[in-house]
This record gives C-alpha cells, structure tokens and sequence, in this order.
C-alpha cells in the first residue's frame, strides 16, 4: 500500500522527535537533494549551523522544528519518505538525501521517495509560507469543538469528503482515514453539506475524533516508519471499510464498494452510507 502519511502518523514522529532532539545543537547538516529546500543548500546550511532545537511539534501532514534563532524549519515528507533517529551508537541508513547531525553526535536522515520539502523560514514570516500559513485547524487540537467543527460547516455546499480533504478546512486528513471516518459517521462521500442534519455532523466530529487517535495509539499505519524506524500497528486489517473492495461491512456485511468520487476513490458501504 502507497500511502501519504497523514495526521497520526506525522504526530506520532513529532512527538518522538521533540522528544530525542529537543535542546540538542545542530553541527552538521548534508544536503544531497538541494530541491527539497526553499533556498541555495549553502545558505540553508549556514543559517541552521550551530543553533538549538528548542522543540518539535507538527500540524496537518507538517513537522515543524522551532530553532533557537527565531526560524522554523517545517517538513513534508510527501509520499512514502523515510525520516529516521540516529544515534551515536548506531549507524545511520546507507541511503538519504538529507542528514542532520547534533552536538551529540546523535541526528536523523530523511530518504525521499516522491516529493517533500524542508523549508526554512523566519519565525516573522511563517504566515507568509504559502504551503503552510492557510492549513485549517488540527482535529486532535484541543480548539477544535464540536461548535468549532458545525461553524467550519456553516454556508459550506462542497461534498463532505472533499471539504475533509481541504487541507484548508481541517488539516492532516487523507485518503486514508477519510474511509472509515465516513463509514463509521454513516455519510456518503458525495453528501451535500447543506443537507446534514445535526446528528449527522455531530456522528462525524466524533468519528474524525475516534478514528484519528486510535490510530495514533497504534502508532499509526503499519506501512509507514516511525522516528525509530519501526512501523505503526495499523494494518489494513483494522481498517472497517478502507481499502476492503468486496469483503462484508463490519455492520450489516453487504460487499464493501469502491468507488470513483472526484479525483479520489472512496471505499463504502452502500447500505449504510447511502447518498441522501
Ligand atoms: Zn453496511
């Protein structure tokens, strides 16, 4: 399975991450695949020399290292990239593109496999990143409410899926999670915004809620690595309705359906997420 790591998955690192690097100060920095960066890799390279993590935290499908020189050095790891720790005892992977080393001798290599990006940029100038200024609030934020999530919906006429995967709207959902999220809110992925009853949009806030952080209590997709290089425990075995074309839905086992929703195919069950 291919997948673009979504909001579990990027939190999971995050946090593990903020936990191994924080405090730590940056001595070396490799860049193999100067296109991944928003800047001449020299220039890159001699900002960042020399300065401390002061932590790591993430929104959307977005790492953000905050640097004790007022810059943010914000991550995308695009489609299947590793981002792996290091530690002085260990040997880092062969292959990558960028490596970071701390003072510690400990750091972490990013292996790219289809885009990604590390941007730099000045801690005054971060509304001005144009890939990450306008991402929508963060579901597992402790902001995002259930009055905050029907006010998002207020006027909206889009179909409930793509407004989700309007990284604008709510950031870190994909097409991943938006399978089950729907599934167990009962809702078409094609559903009209404007005819979702309140109980509808009450059953889907919940379902982002549940769906997203059971996930990240397993560490998320068993398809991606973490910082440690090992994987999620979320196979698509535990998925109830995503990626299962023709297997019996976990509720009234009508054969699971793929089916074409815009630019994106969608996974459902077309008895109990029928198109109102
Ligand atoms: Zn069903």
């Amino acid at each position: 399975m291919k997948a673009v790591p979504e909001l579990p998955e990027i939190t999971v690192i995050a946090k593990q991450m903020n936990k191994e690097i924080s405090g730590k100060r940056m001595v070396d920095i490799e860049v193999k695949q100067p296109k991944n960066l928003n800047m001449p890799a020299q220039e890159f390279v001699k900002t960042v020399e020399g300065k401390i993590v002061n932590s790591v935290s993430s929104k959307g499908k977005w790492i953000f290292i905050e640097l004790d020189s007022a810059h943010y050095m914000l991550i995308n790891l695009g489609m299947n990239a590793d981002l792996l720790y290091f530690t002085s005892n260990q040997k880092h992977p062969k292959k990558y593109q960028f490596k970071l080393t701390f003072n510690d001798k400990t750091g972490f290599t990013i292996q790219f496999q289809w885009f990604g990006y590390i941007h730099l940029v000045p801690e005054k100038d971060l509304n001005k990143h144009k890939l990450t200024a306008k991402l929508g609030i963060s579901p597992i934020n402790k902001e995002f409410t259930p009055r905050r999530f029907e006010k998002l919906l207020v006027g909206k006429k889009a179909g409930i899926k793509s407004f989700l995967l309007d990284q604008k709207n709510i950031a870190g959902i994909g097409n991943v999670y938006i399978q089950d999220i729907l599934f167990e809110a009962k809702l078409h992925p094609n559903q009209k915004i404007s005819t979702m009853s309140e109980k509808e949009i009450n059953n889907l806030y919940n379902a982002i809620q549940n769906i997203l952080n059971r996930s990240i209590q397993l560490g998320g997709l068993a398809y991606e690595k973490d910082f440690y290089g090992q994987k999620g425990k979320l196979t698509i075995n535990e998925f109830l309705v995503g990626y299962k074309t023709g297997k019996p839905c976990p509720t009234c086992n009508t054969p699971i359906e793929k089916i074409k929703t815009g630019s994106t195919s969608s996974y459902i069950c077309p008895k109990c997420q029928p198109l109102k």
